[in-house]
């Protein structure tokens, strides 16, 4: 059966990052929060496992909390000190939340991994298209020197991260910073992500084409609700993306 690429006339695509080109499911997500722990309580001496277990869960979402929520992403340093102060009953130095949030960034940017293939579909796909990331994740830095450390930053137009904007998917701004560094319309913009609030939801709002990312299940996990947009398309291998966009110029699909 020959498939009927459903997104020809597209620019410009944009990846989501976690659990879109990386995994950051339970195991990485558990994996960050024992070596962030472990920085903690080699500071601190003591440490209440279970109250930093239930400290971490909220933050993660925190962004989406309210009703409207504000879609605000949270501050590292912030999050750091609220941290401390529920943990400890203390204010953290400044020297110590330096410390701290260097061992938050250190334990992202080596849990996280991109399988080789990843890298040989951006190079790909970067002959044919502007190609943008937009994550959400409140460490800016974090996310570009964990980028830079699996060569995957030479690959794109346009990085964008919620911590930088202080906004996170959903929120239209998110997604307009984007559109806005890479040049390109809405509608000329493939959006690819796995979170169905975020990803789905903002880049149908914001008027984008949407192909929603299943392999890997979010830990921010949210039902679909009354109302909510389809994606125009759903795969569970990024390679999937390619009959979908058409032939490139030599006419290899
Ligand atoms: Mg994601």
């Amino acid at each position: 059966m020959t498939k009927i690429p459903q997104f020809p006339n597209i620019k410009a695509i944009i990846f989501d990052y976690g659990n879109t080109l990386i995994a950051f499911g339970r195991a990485q997500v558990d994996e960050f929060d024992r070596r962030l722990g472990k920085a903690i309580e080699s500071h601190y001496g003591t440490f209440d496992r279970a109250r930093y277990t239930a400290h971490r869960n909220a933050d993660r979402m925190a962004p989406y909390a309210g009703d409207p929520p504000a879609y605000r992403e949270s501050d590292p340093v912030e999050m750091t000190a609220a941290l401390i102060r529920d943990l400890y009953v203390r204010e953290a130095r400044a020297d110590e939340l330096a410390a701290l949030l260097e061992a938050r960034r250190a334990a992202f940017i080596a849990v996280v991994e991109a399988e080789p293939a990843v890298a040989a579909l951006l190079a790909a796909l970067r002959k044919r298209f502007k190609l943008g990331l937009l994550s959400n994740y409140p460490d800016g830095l974090a996310i570009r020197k964990s980028m830079d450390r699996m060569r995957l930053t030479t690959h794109f137009d346009s990085v964008v991260v919620s911590g930088d904007l202080g906004l996170v998917k959903p929120h239209p701004d998110t997604f307009a910073a984007s559109l806005r560094e890479l040049g390109t319309s809405p509608e000329e913009t493939l959006f690819v992500g796995d979170n169905w609030l975020a990803d789905v939801q903002g880049a149908k709002r914001a008027g984008m084409p949407m192909v929603h990312f299943t392999r890997w299940a979010p830990p921010e996990h949210f039902e679909p609700q009354p109302g909510d947009a389809a994606p125009d398309a759903t795969i569970s291998r990024l390679e999937e993306l390619l009959p979908l966009l058409g032939p490139d110029e030599e006419g290899s699909a």
